[in-house]
């Protein structure tokens, strides 16, 4: 499991479905797509075709960002669970997503920030585990130790990740639209301790909660979230506040103070 797949929900931002400007709402989307490819019975000289036809049908529909891609091949994986429907877990194949438009590579290798995050805290874990292990050999723990010791002091112990788990735990339906939202990830992180201090804390994760209901009423958080980038610094929270919480700003930002003091 990772921040991609967790045991009740997923994500699957980077995908594209979230540019869809649709009335109709994803999941109606998402069910067409599945019927139309389980129809395919997973033959892949089929799958360019269903690609292409799918691409077109849905060319219609406007976007949040015309330059941003939406795949076709998201689709429900299990009753109720999105996923991807050429992912070599399902098709036995390593490459075969090499049928969509970014390729396998590109596919399997993407992480956001959050996930990315929470890679270096499960590998600051297994280090952690190692170091004890490896602790008579010098020079056996990796190279990158001081990225890991600086991760495992933001995890305060070994059981990473966290972040995912609180959203899975407090917001399973608004899951995906906050695990991928990188511009707020930058400034959650200038919180000290973030995520250990805040999601494990009973007074920093009410106060957590709150910014992110905030942030969820923003209209910008509804289309795709996992490429933006803060354009101001992260640590200058007043400016972040704007910039994420337009219409919530003066709230917003007492949260990020007070969540940053406490
Ligand atoms: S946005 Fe992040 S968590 Fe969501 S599917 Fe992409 S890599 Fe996974
Ligand atoms: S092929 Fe790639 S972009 Fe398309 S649904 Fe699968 S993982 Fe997402």
């Amino acid at each position: 499991m990772n921040a991609c797949q967790k045991s009740t929900v997923s994500c699957f931002a980077c995908c594209g479905i979230a540019n869809l400007q649709t009335d109709a709402g994803m999941s109606s989307i998402l069910q067409e797509r599945t019927q139309e490819f389980h129809a395919l019975h997973m033959d892949e000289n089929l799958f360019r075709g269903y690609r292409l036809q799918r691409e077109e049908k849905e060319s219609k529909i406007p976007r949040h960002n015309p330059e941003i891609y939406v795949c076709p091949f998201l689709g429900y994986i299990e009753p109720g669970r999105p996923g991807c429907l050429i992912h070599p877990a399902r098709t036995g194949k390593a490459d075969s997503q090499n049928y969509s438009f970014y390729g396998a590579s590109i596919c399997l290798n993407y992480d956001c920030r959050a996930k990315e995050a929470e890679e270096s805290l499960d590998a600051a874990s297994e280090g952690s585990a190692q170091s004890q292990t490896y602790s008579a050999e010098p020079g056996s723990m990796p190279s990158n130790n001081a990225a890991m010791k600086h991760a495992r002091a933001g995890s305060n112990d070994a059981r990473a990740p966290v972040y995912s788990d609180f959203l899975e735990a407090t917001l399973p339906d608004q899951y995906h639209r906050l695990i991928c939202d990188s511009a707020l990830y930058s400034l959650l992180e200038t919180i000290p301790g973030f995520p250990a201090s805040v999601c494990r804390d009973a007074q920093k994760s009410k106060l957590l909660g709150r910014l992110l209901s905030l942030r969820l009423k923003e209209r910008a958080s509804r289309r795709i979230t996992s490429f933006e980038r803060l354009m101001v610094r992260a640590y200058d929270a007043a400016a972040a506040a704007s910039e994420l919480f337009p219409s919530s700003r003066e709230e917003a930002l007492q949260q990020i103070l007070e969540l940053k003091t406490l």
